[in-house]
């Protein structure tokens, strides 16, 4: 039996490696570090975490907090060491991030089934069943032969995300229904301004505060030039936002009338934020043109001053950082597995994933799949009421034109079908619907290969 090969020795490989090893199949875990360092990694270690020390929200009535009970319950290792290791840190799940690494490492690296091999692989391997699992700084040769293997149209180096606003949220006796001179179907929620809402919104968006850009990155970012952050159109004045992406002009609100006709002409939106639906159940919200720099509490500020958007509930947040991803809704099936070729499969930031979590949540499902097809065994994928099922199926079926790395988030899961008022006993009302239904899925089906 041939040992599957995961590249990248980061969140979602250690967790592929483990799974993999876990159901008796052998595995090589290739790490380029520290041979050949990431622009942003600072040690050897397996799954270093690059940044934050924090997995996000413990609660599991929060979107990353069900994320990680979920694995706890799949015996994730990542979530296990996680546990171990926490330090305290309110309602967050955060580690002493040099012990927590150190640990996995020398748990992996004993793990008889797993051959822990230093050094970059700069192509995909052309044989055997193979989990690609190198982030979202993967190693330039390794970046370039992906792009030949998906095609170019396919493969990201930047990501450039406006925010994602849960529609919900939304205050619709404000935000209407149109598309721009009433062209096709009405496909966008539109957030219309006044002059008066207009410059204050400008004014406080000029003076909002940026996050720090990383050398690295200012590099990339030339790669978008065409794609300004939506700060530095306000920066360059106080009409430019309104001749770029909140132009007024054939966006009008049927329910106010008719607004061609020349009586209604001065009740004309003096500029309006267009947002597009960006999942089949058009529960999320995408805001045109919003792909920004500024620091994640400014954009909640900021952004909540646009008439309808006062209580919006934000599911990601705009952001212009290197991101090596692929474009998974056309290349990936939900098991994880690339359609042109279903030994190869691809977890983490690198398949459209956004955070830690669900890096390892991605790494579990790879990992799992891969030794599955080692055994003979159908590939499986979750039950798409839990966070692990729907964020897979959103990473595989989402629109290919728009695709952008995704966190988990409750937007994502299907309606309950019943309204809940109350956020708190909504989302309780999910998780205790996506463990029960992660419980009887575990109990009709065989998970682990072993
Ligand atoms: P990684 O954890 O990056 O693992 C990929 C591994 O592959 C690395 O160890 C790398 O050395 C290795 N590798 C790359 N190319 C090759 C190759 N050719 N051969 C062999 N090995 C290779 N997420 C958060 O949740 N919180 C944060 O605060 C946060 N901050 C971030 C800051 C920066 C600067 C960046 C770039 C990302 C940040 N992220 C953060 C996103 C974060 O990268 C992911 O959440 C997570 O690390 C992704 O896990 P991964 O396994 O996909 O990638």
């Amino acid at each position: 039996q041939q040992a599957i090969q995961v590249i990248g020795g980061g969140l979602a490989g250690t967790e592929a490696a483990w799974q993999i090893a876990q159901a008796g199949v052998s595995v090589v875990l290739h790490e380029m570090r520290p041979v050949q360092m990431s622009p942003a990694h600072h040690t050897g270690e397996l799954a270093e975490l690059v940044c934050s020390n924090s997995f996000g929200a413990l609660s599991s009535d929060r979107a990353a907090g069900l994320l990680h009970e979920e694995l706890r319950r799949l015996d994730s290792i990542v979530i296990a060491k996680a546990d171990n290791h926490a330090v305290p840190a309110g309602g967050a799940l955060a580690v002493d991030r040099g012990v927590f690494s150190h640990d996995l490492t020398e748990t992996l690296a004993s793990h008889p089934l797993i051959e822990l091999r230093r050094g970059e692989v700069p192509q995909i391997p052309p044989d055997g069943v193979v989990v690609l699992t190198t982030g979202p700084l993967t190693s330039p040769a390794l970046a370039t032969d992906l792009q030949r293997f998906t095609g170019m149209d396919y493969f990201s180096f930047f990501d450039a995300a406006s925010p994602i606003v849960v529609g919900e949220s939304i205050n619709q006796d404000i935000a209407f229904m149109a598309s721009r001179y009433d062209k096709g179907e009405a496909a966008y929620l539109n957030c219309p301004m006044n002059r008066e809402e207009y410059l204050r919104f400008w004014q406080e968006l000029c003076q909002a505060e940026k996050a720090e850009v990383k050398d690295f990155e200012q590099e990339t970012a030339k790669f978008f030039e065409g794609c300004l952050p939506i700060e530095e159109m306000a920066r360059r004045g106080e009409d430019t936002m309104r001749y770029g992406p909140l132009k007024p002009v054939g966006l009008f609100d049927s329910r106010q009338g008719d607004f061609r006709a020349p009586e209604n002409q001065s009740k004309r939106p003096y500029a309006v934020v267009q947002l597009r639906q960006e999942d089949k159940a058009g529960q999320l919200w995408n805001m045109v043109g919003f792909q920004t720099n500024l620091r994640w509490g400014e954009q909640k500020r900021v952004f909540r001053l646009i008439p309808g958007l006062e209580n919006a509930e934000f599911v990601r947040m705009g952001v212009m950082h290197r991101n090596t991803f692929i474009n998974s809704p056309e290349l990936l099936y939900p098991t994880l597995q690339f359609k042109n070729r279903p030994t190869l499969l691809a977890a983490g930031q690198l398949m459209g994933t956004e955070g830690y979590t669900a890096a390892s949540a991605g790494g579990w499902l790879a990992g799992t799949n891969a030794a599955r097809l080692v055994l003979g065994l159908e590939p499986i994928t979750l039950p798409p009421t839990t966070m692990m099922g729907a964020l897979f199926e959103f990473i595989s079926s989402a629109s290919p034109k728009h695709f952008q790395p995704m966190p988990p988030n409750f937007g994502i899961l299907p309606p309950l079908g019943v309204r809940i008022k109350g956020k708190k006993e909504r989302y309780g009302a999910y998780r205790d619907r996506a463990l029960a239904d992660l419980q009887s899925w575990r109990q009709k089906c065989q998970v682990s290969a072993a």
